[in-house]
């Protein structure tokens, strides 16, 4: 799980140190002590700290670098990324020391100063310290506007302290640094965040601001799911139940993955006015365009059992299940199903065909990033904090897992 972390760290590592080496070595030329700077470099413990650092093993790359700084007090480099692995290595204290100390150095550079300050903001935030952290980003920016990783982890930090606004402009002067490929992706994390805000605005019953602001969560990414739910919420509660059907059922056109997410309250509308066909209608509809979606048979199935369909019920389940033969829904439902039924041998027979092969697991759900594991879909993941990253993990159908089992 935290495989990815430290590697990501390291390379970050490097980036930071090379673009502060070329800062350096402005200052270098400026200063005219050619020679004595290049001692550090060009020492062989410079290069075996750096691949130690690039295997991931932080133990031996500090002790090489420290060798690598000694041979030169003035490496402003080195020192700073033996600082950051320092931090790396869950010594706070000791990374904030190595790098407030080289922000008393004289004479540093605009860029080096800011480069420092990055690290001490990465200190602050690994301890903890909040406040200081966003002082030390901010800061940072001051002296490098377009510095995107200060900008990325005050997103962060603003998220963390669910400062919405705040995490939402500071995403949107990072989407402007974005490149054409990054941009879709930066305007997905803003729509989360628009949608953030518009569900303060829902706390504070602000239905207008709400309404407005998960319309422009839609407008910045149309598969912006949670932005639908909420608005059609927002509809519901002031009372108009035709537009929250209707914005919930665009779920199921532009995010049909998705659209099980809005099951509840569909149903539910669609039996208060009267009209649960018209539920009964959508779940036809998803099943006859992806043969794979078990969640549309589910729902389908327990809308059928509330009117005591529940022989039509169990075929849905056992179809259901031979998409996913793993989800737990599934099986309680065909166990409520079997009940109601008084457990017709034929049918008990057949379900236990069904799941011979099964394997349970409780946690489907996976954040593509750093493989955390949830029950639920989560929009943002709790370990590595990135938007809209997870997908469903599926092992292979019962028939497959017979094969991998001879
Ligand atoms: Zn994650």
């Amino acid at each position: 799980m935290n495989s990815y972390t430290p590697l990501l760290a390291a390379l970050v590592f490097l980036l930071i140190g090379l673009a502060a080496g070329k800062a350096w070595e402005r200052y270098k030329l400026r200063d005219g002590t050619w020679i004595d700077r290049r001692r550090a470099r060009e020492s062989p413990h410079y290069i075996l700290g750096l691949n130690f650092l690039v295997a991931n093993q932080i133990d031996q790359a500090i002790e090489e670098l420290t060798r690598a700084a000694s041979l030169d007090a003035d490496a402003l480099e080195v020192h700073m990324i033996l600082g950051n692995l320092y931090r790396e290595k869950g010594q706070v204290g000791k990374a904030i020391t190595v790098h407030q100390q080289l922000l008393q150095r004289p004479r540093l550079s605009r860029l080096e100063h800011a480069h420092v300050l990055l690290c001490l903001g990465l200190d602050y935030k690994r301890g903890g310290f909040v406040e200081r952290a966003l002082e030390a980003f901010t800061e940072v920016l001051r002296l490098d506007p377009k510095n995107e990783y200060a900008l990325l982890n005050l997103q962060k930090l603003h998220e963390e302290q669910h400062q919405w606004t705040e995490a939402y402009d500071t995403r949107r002067r990072l989407s402007k640094l974005a490149d054409t490929d990054s941009r879709p992706q930066s305007q997905a994390i803003l729509a989360f965040l628009e949608n953030e805000i518009g569900l303060e605005a829902v706390r504070r019953k602000d239905y207008s601001e709400a309404v407005r602001r998960f319309e422009a969560a839609i407008d910045l990414d149309a598969r912006a799911v949670p932005a639908y739910l909420n608005l059609g919420d927002v509809r519901l509660a002031q009372g108009n139940e035709r537009e929250a059907a209707a914005i919930w059922e665009r779920v199921v056109d532009v995010a049909p993955d998705r659209a099980y997410l809005a099951f509840d309250r569909l149903e539910a509308l669609a039996s208060r006015t009267g009209s649960p066909e018209r539920f009964t209608r959508l779940c036809r509809r998803l099943i006859d365009e992806n043969a794979q979606d078990w969640r549309a048979r589910l729902a389908l199935s327990r809308h059928l059992a509330l009117s005591g369909q529940h022989r039509e019920a169990l075929d849905l389940l056992f179809a259901a299940l031979v998409q996913n033969p793993h989800a737990l829904g599934i099986h309680q439902a065909i166990w409520r199903a079997l009940g109601q039924l008084h457990h017709p041998a034929s049918l008990v027979d057949r379900y236990s065909e069904l799941t011979r092969h099964a394997v349970f697991y409780l946690d489907p759900h996976v954040c593509m990033r750093c493989r955390y594991r949830s029950t639920e879909l989560l929009w943002q993941c709790p370990h590595c904090h990135d938007w809209n990253t997870f997908v469903e993990e599926r092992i292979a159908p019962a028939q497959d897992a017979t094969e991998v089992e001879v």
